[in-house]
């Protein structure tokens, strides 16, 4: 699990961005391309790309090479080729094949609606699943998930923002979807997957996915893996109060234009001080100065509005 032992710590970090493509890069995004970046370089690791097209009809055609063009004019320098989730699904079956063997997951015909009436309570992220289908599916109904039998201990692990952090999974998340109804793979097997694949050893991204860590970390227990350092960012919200992402329109786009004042506001919401003279500089002068001047320990742990000044010299 998530512990430390002396040889990772002699081993270079290697650190990823993963953005989905589903619209425009957008200032939510860039915070987690910019923190992940920042982190692995910092310490003269490897940063990854990997464009998580898992879900086909959320895919925006033409939107994933918007990202990786905006990122390259941007300044950020990728290790390695991009990885495509849509070309790994022979892999994430394989997977899930080898933990079908160790007796680990089990089908699940149940509707959401069955699962809703017999949760013995409701979860953070809908209901818990009761595990009814653990020994047997039930009635005729064809379509299965496949869930992943969850214990009932806490699994815990230090995030390097937001501290300790743990989770019942059988009580708080119940047993959990890797392989999905509609034939799709789930987020939390691929992602695992991907980056034990990849040899990621820090993961950074929004805290939005706290609460996924704890079952990420049971499957790499699952698959005999010690899982990556893990540095979740604050989020950022827009004027209505909702996290600000794809959905709220223009705010918080990220353009050639206004990138280097979108990096400085990104390295302002995350706890360092760049200078003001700064905020109209090319992009790759702000990236500089936060591989120069980068702190982790001052990254906040309060998710907060962001107003995009036309200019600092405003404030
Ligand atoms: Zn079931």
């Amino acid at each position: 699990m998530g512990r430390l032992n002396s040889n990772q710590l002699l081993e270079p970090v290697i650190g990823r961005f993963a953005p989905s493509p589903t619209g425009p890069l957008h200032f939510g995004t860039l915070l987690a391309a910019l923190g992940s970046y920042l982190l692995a370089k910092c310490s003269g690791g490897c940063w990854l790309l990997r464009v998580e097209d898992l879900d086909p009809p959320r895919v925006i055609p033409g939107s994933a090479d918007a990202i990786l063009t905006l990122l390259e004019q941007l300044g950020f320098e990728w290790d390695g080729d991009v990885v495509y989730q849509s070309d790994r699904y022979e892999r994430y079956r394989q997977i899930l094949e080898q933990l079908r063997g160790q007796g680990r997951v089990f089908d699940c015909n149940c509707t959401r609606r069955e699962i809703l009436a017999s949760a013995p309570h409701p979860g953070e992220e809908g209901p818990v699943y009761p595990g009814t289908c653990r020994s047997g599916v039930r009635g005729s109904r064809s379509e299965r998930a496949v869930r992943l039998r969850v214990p009932d201990d806490v699994i815990g692990y230090c995030d390097r923002v937001y501290g300790q952090q743990q989770q019942n999974l059988e009580k708080e998340v119940g047993d959990f979807v890797l392989h999905r109804v509609d034939g799709l793979f789930a987020y939390q097997l691929a992602v695992v997957v991907d980056d034990i694949d990849a040899g990621v050893t820090q993961v950074v991204r929004g805290a939005d996915l706290l609460s996924s860590t704890p079952r990420q970390i049971y499957l790499y227990q699952c698959l005999g893996m010690i899982a990556p350092d893990y540095f979740h960012l604050p989020l950022a919200f827009g004027h209505n109060g909702k996290k600000l992402s794809k959905r709220h329109g223009d705010i918080g786009l990220v353009s050639v234009d206004n990138g280097s004042n979108m990096l400085w506001w990104a390295l302002e919401f995350l706890g360092q001080s760049p200078p003001p003279e700064l905020f109209d500089s090319p992009p790759g002068e702000l990236l500089c100065w936060g591989l120069e001047n980068f702190q982790s320990a001052t990254i906040p742990t309060q998710d907060r509005q962001v107003e995009f000044r036309p200019s600092i010299l405003l404030v």
